[in-house]
């Protein structure tokens, strides 16, 4: 029996229509610039963010890593919330990748704001680390898929022009964060130097994240991808992937949040959870009350009515809902989360 897996919305797997137009790709070597189906794929993308251009990358990893590294020298600083996924997720990649340090700021919900920023930048002393890079998350994943409105962008953004800083977004999520602030991608590009989208997350499609920033700073990109080991042949096939995606499922994100929804109201009604984190987007994060479960035996109880969830913590579990996650899953779901004491 097919598993209902609510670990997170990177388990999609591609449906008839986008394997069809995946099959039906035209491709080319893309390190010579020559996929007609990749260039197609980041023209789209950052006309869309209206940005001057784009670089097709296999993972939000590393469309983050190369921002990071194209935006800073060796012993420079980048500040971000202590939540933030290239801190915590990206195997330390900002020191490996980059020889860059990061200072961390406690955000609300993950979200940083200019006030918090402005005094953690540093002053022009030999002693400092220049800062040079300041990131946001958008939706933040660890704090529950809360996100940002482009009136508390606009200082942060307005911060960095003033100190001379690069404002980079890693908006593996976006899509989920605009379906609910009802703000547009063109507004969005407006505030970032750089902007890193994932299409393997709530789009749904296999593999593959995009950079967009202006030219230059794609040129660079493209160099430090090869760097990395990034530079894909034939890959259009995944490009058509995700330009299916781009065009077919963002209106739907939609409903992944109202299911989301669903799962927060059942959960707050029941007698073995501690606390849920406010539900904003696709993410519902909560505690289990120590004394009644383990996040380990919740687990393994769920897994054995054949439901995936990831224990995110000592007590705190994730579930994430996403494309392949239907009504019906929903509907069992919460029967099985009734059910259990
Ligand atoms: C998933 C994710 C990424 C990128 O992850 P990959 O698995 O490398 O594609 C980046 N940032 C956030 C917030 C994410 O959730």
């Amino acid at each position: 029996m097919a598993f209902i897996d609510l670990r997170s919305d990177t388990v999609t797997k591609p449906g008839k229509a986008m394997l069809e137009a995946m099959f039906s790709a035209p491709v080319g070597d893309d390190v010579f610039s020559e996929d007609p189906t990749i260039t197609e794929l980041e023209v789209y993308a950052a006309k869309l963010f209206g940005k001057e251009a784009a670089l097709f990358c296999p993972s939000g990893t590393m469309t983050n890593q190369i921002a990071i590294k194209a935006h800073t020298e060796p012993g420079n600083e980048v500040i971000c919330d202590v939540n933030s996924h290239i801190y915590n997720y990206e195997g330390g990649g900002i020191s490996f990748n980059s020889g860059v340090q990061a200072k961390l700021l406690q955000g609300q919900e993950g979200r940083l704001s200019a006030e918090l920023i402005e005094p953690a930048i540093n002053g022009d002393f030999d002693w400092l680390t220049n800062t040079r890079l300041v990131s946001l998350e958008n939706t933040v994943n660890r704090a529950g898929g809360s996100y940002y409105t482009l009136a508390q962008i606009k200082p942060i953004h307005a911060l960095c022009q003033a100190k001379n800083l690069k404002l980079h977004l890693d908006g593996a999520r976006i899509f989920n964060a605009l379906t609910e602030s009802g703000e547009s991608t063109l507004e969005t590009g407006k505030y970032f130097d750089s902007i890193s989208i994932c299409l393997s997350k709530g789009l749904g499609a296999p593999v593959g994240s995009l950079l967009l920033g202006d030219k230059e700073f794609i040129k660079k990109a493209r160099r430090i991808r090869k760097v990395f080991g990034g530079g894909m042949r034939q890959a259009g096939f995944l490009a058509a992937a995700g330009l299916y995606a781009l065009k077919h499922n963002v209106e739907r994100l939609k409903e992944d949040h109202l299911r989301a929804k669903k799962l927060e109201a059942c959960l707050l009604a029941l007698p073995y959870v501690e606390s849920v984190l406010p539900v904003y987007t696709n993410i519902v994060i909560f505690n289990l009350k120590k004394e009644v479960i383990s996040g380990e035996d919740f687990e393994k109880k769920l897994r054995e009515k054949n439901i995936k969830i990831s224990a995110f913590g000592k007590q705190t579990i994730r579930m994430v809902t996403h494309l392949d996650f239907t009504e019906d899953m929903l509907e069992t779901s919460l029967n099985v989360l009734k059910s259990l004491v």
